[in-house]
Parts: structure tokens; C-alpha cells; sequence
């Protein structure tokens, strides 16, 4: 009997949670097909060079120097496993961060990434972004420009000539450090606009990749620039962030429960080694020519609620690690720097010509798996808080029904040995 209301609650449970879940269906898997097909995936490593939060932001988010071992799993971390593989990168460096870091000190990292052959490029936040515990506001006198408005975080924020004297700035910092002016450029936060294109295009830097698909910062959305296709704009050649579609399902034996859907890109942070592998496979076979695989100067590291303390993020390490090896092995995927593409670009552009395809990613997940996602997403979303809450009541519950049978079973005992 308590069997019986066990297996009730559980029913009523999944009916519940599949009317809060768009639809209970059984999902295809998504199968890959050999592609007949010579032509070549071209990857760009990039990485957002930042750091922002905490006491030391460019020793533990840019340097990466999280303990007292003398390791660096920052900026050099990811160049040596670029190194173990013989592929290269582009740094896209917020230069504008030596107002809060010092100039000797950005310029030694500009410098630390020329000096070991690989691609620095311009990363452009114009103000120093407002440290969620220390400094919640962005301050005046942290940038420049437009003194009239204090909270202008993103090149969005900015018109035409601001951002143009933002990234004439920008050009000029790189010149003086390394003595090399940018080829490339991507917005902080992807906000840029089309008046980024064009204040690019003034000052001579042709190749952006700031374009996200529905990303809520990105307005190069309105209208869509493009998907996953590189595009020009007014002499302004666009290499977006590579974008799929991932859809997650609850697996519960044979039954699919879809817990949701969003646009991803292609990140080390953001996604799992078999989405990497799945996600660049798809994009080869629908002939998508170049994919950005993104990181940050911080991916290898982890931080607290405050900033106070920072940690080795060891999966992060591997799945770089991995998904590299899985690249070299790979004769159809070329690894390439924005500096390499822009040269390729310039002798033939129609190597870049392939399609705007967006993959569509299916995702199993084990309960337990989503509710790990649920309580890490749980602060700011209100489907995680509903999923743990009526997971929690169904314990409750069944704590209560198990407690309850067991009472019951030892006074039928002790019932029964009296008589
Ligand atoms: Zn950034």
C-alpha cells in the first residue's frame, strides 16, 4: 500500500514537472553522417584577456597565479597547451584595463603574448566593468570618455565618435606596446553596434567578432549581422562567435523529459567535451567554415561568491587538453590566429564562403545531473527554483510515507509477538 502511494506521488510528480517543462517527448538523437566533402573547418582559438574582480585581478583572472606554487594557469597555461599541440591563438586584450592595473603591467602581457608567437588583438571594454562586490557602480575617472555619463559600460553605450576615439586608443596602446596595430577586434560583452562596424572601419581594423546570436548585449541582432557565417559589413569583415542550439532532456529510463533550450557557443566554460566534439563535427558537416572556440584568460580558474578566493579549475584544463588532441587529429580542421584568417581572407575570400547553419545539439541528462544545474542556476532562475522545490516537497513526502510505513510495520510486529 505504501508502495502503491509512493508510485502515485512519483506519477503526479512527472505529470507536474511535464506541465512545467514544454513537452514530454522522446527525442531523436542527433547522428552524425560522414561528409563526402574536402573542404576545410578553419578554428580560431580566442581568448577574452581580463580581469576585473577581486584584490589581484591580473594576477589570479590574467596570470592565473591562484596559490604559492609558482604555476600560472592563466594566459601562459593555455599558450602551453596550444604549444603541446602546435596550434596558436589570438588574445583579444582589454588594453583599456591599465587605468585599474597599471600601464607597465598591461603592456607586459601584450608583450608575453607577442614574445611567444601568438595573436594579440584588441578586446574592448571602455570601462573598467563595475566589480560586483567591491565596486558596484562604475565609477567616473575609470575611463574617459563622454564624461557626461558615468555608467557607460559598453561600446553600445557610446555614439559614433566615442567609439571611435575608444578603439583609436586601443590601436594606439597596442602600437606602443608591441609595436603592432590590431587587425581584429571583439566588443567587450559582444555589445557592439553597427556604429562599431564603422568606427572599425575608420580606424582601419577589418576584421570584428563580437557578432552573438541573440545574445541580450549584442546589437548587431537588429537586424541579425549573421548566424555562424562569415559576412562582410562596409569593408568590415565579421567572424561571429560560433553559436548552437542546445537542447537538454531528463532521461528517467526510456522516458525524455525536454527541461529546456538555449544558444550556446562554442566555449570551454560553457560546454561539456561532448558537446565541443558533437558541435564542431556539426559544423563541418553542414560546411559552417570557421568556428571561434572561446575562452577567457580566468577559464582555468575558479573563484568564490566574493572574489576572495580563487581555485585551479582542473576539468577546464582537460577539456582543452582533450578537445585539442581531438582537433590535431583531425586532417580537415585547420587551427588559424584573426591574424592568419585576415591574411587568407585578403589573397581568397572564398575560402570563408560556407554556410550560416546553426546546429541543433541534443543533450541527455541523468536526474541528478540536472539537478546539480538546477541548484547552480537555482539564484537566477525561476524554472531551477520550481524543479528543486518540488523535488524537495516529493521527499518530504516521501521521507514522511517511509517513516509512516515503518511505525506501522514495527506495531503489527509488536502486535503480533503478543499475541
Ligand atoms: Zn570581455
Amino acid at each position: 500500500m505504501i508502495i502503491q502511494k509512493i508510485f502515485k506521488i512519483i506519477l503526479l510528480y512527472l505529470i507536474i514537472y511535464s506541465l512545467i517543462s514544454p513537452t514530454i517527448i522522446s527525442a531523436t538523437d542527433f547522428t552524425t553522417t560522414p561528409d563526402a566533402s574536402s573542404d576545410t573547418l578553419y578554428v580560431i582559438i580566442t581568448i577574452d584577456t581580463e580581469g576585473f574582480y577581486g584584490k589581484h585581478p591580473l594576477k589570479n583572472m590574467i596570470w592565473g597565479e591562484v596559490d604559492n606554487s609558482g604555476m600560472q594557469y592563466g594566459i601562459p597555461m593555455i599558450m602551453d597547451i596550444c604549444d603541446k599541440h602546435g596550434v596558436k591563438a589570438t588574445f583579444f586584450v582589454d588594453v583599456y584595463e591599465y587605468r585599474l592595473q597599471g600601464e607597465e603591467k598591461m603592456r607586459n602581457v601584450c608583450k608575453y603574448i607577442k614574445d611567444r608567437g601568438f595573436d594579440a588583438q584588441l578586446h574592448t571594454h571602455p570601462a573598467v566593468r563595475p566589480d560586483p562586490v567591491k565596486r558596484p557602480k562604475v565609477t567616473k575617472g575609470m575611463y574617459n570618455y563622454d564624461p557626461h555619463c558615468w555608467n557607460k559600460e559598453r561600446m553600445r553605450d557610446y555614439d559614433l565618435e566615442n567609439q571611435s576615439a575608444i578603439l583609436e586608443e586601443g590601436k594606439e596602446l597596442l602600437m606602443k606596446w608591441i609595436g603592432e596595430e590590431p587587425v581584429a577586434h571583439r566588443a567587450g560583452g559582444y555589445a557592439a553596434n553597427y556604429d562599431t562596424l564603422q568606427a572599425l572601419k575608420e580606424n582601419s581594423i577589418f576584421v570584428d567578432s563580437s557578432m552573438f546570436y541573440l545574445h541580450p548585449h549584442c546589437d548587431l541582432n537588429y537586424p541579425v549581422l549573421t548566424h555562424n557565417k562569415v559576412v562582410k559589413y562596409q569593408n568590415v569583415i565579421e567572424v561571429p562567435v560560433s553559436v548552437f542550439e542546445r537542447i537538454r532532456y531528463l532521461e528517467v529510463g526510456s522516458l525524455r523529459i525536454k527541461v529546456g533550450e538555449d544558444i550556446s557557443k562554442v566555449d570551454i566554460d560553457w560546454n561539456s567535451l561532448d558537446e565541443l566534439k558533437t558541435s564542431l563535427e556539426a559544423f563541418k558537416q553542414h560546411k559552417v567554415r570557421t568556428v571561434t572556440l572561446f575562452l577567457h584568460s580566468y577559464t582555468f580558474v575558479k573563484w568564490d561568491s566574493d572574489f576572495s578566493q580563487f581555485s585551479i579549475d582542473q576539468e577546464d584544463i582537460e577539456k582543452f587538453d582533450q578537445i585539442l588532441d581531438e582537433i590535431e587529429k583531425n586532417p580537415r580542421i585547420r587551427v588559424i590566429t584573426m591574424k592568419e584568417f585576415y591574411d587568407l581572407y585578403q589573397k581568397d575570400p572564398k575560402i570563408f564562403e560556407g554556410s550560416d547553419y546553426i546546429p541543433e545539439i541534443t543533450v541527455y541528462d541523468s536526474y541528478w545531473q540536472v539537478m546539480r544545474k538546477a541548484i547552480n542556476a537555482a539564484p537566477e532562475s525561476i524554472k531551477a527554483d520550481i524543479f528543486i522545490s518540488t523535488n524537495l516537497v516529493i521527499y518530504g513526502v516521501c521521507t514522511y510515507l517511509v517513516m509512516f510505513g515503518i511505525k506501522r510495520y514495527r506495531r503489527k510486529y509488536r502486535r503480533g509477538k503478543k499475541a
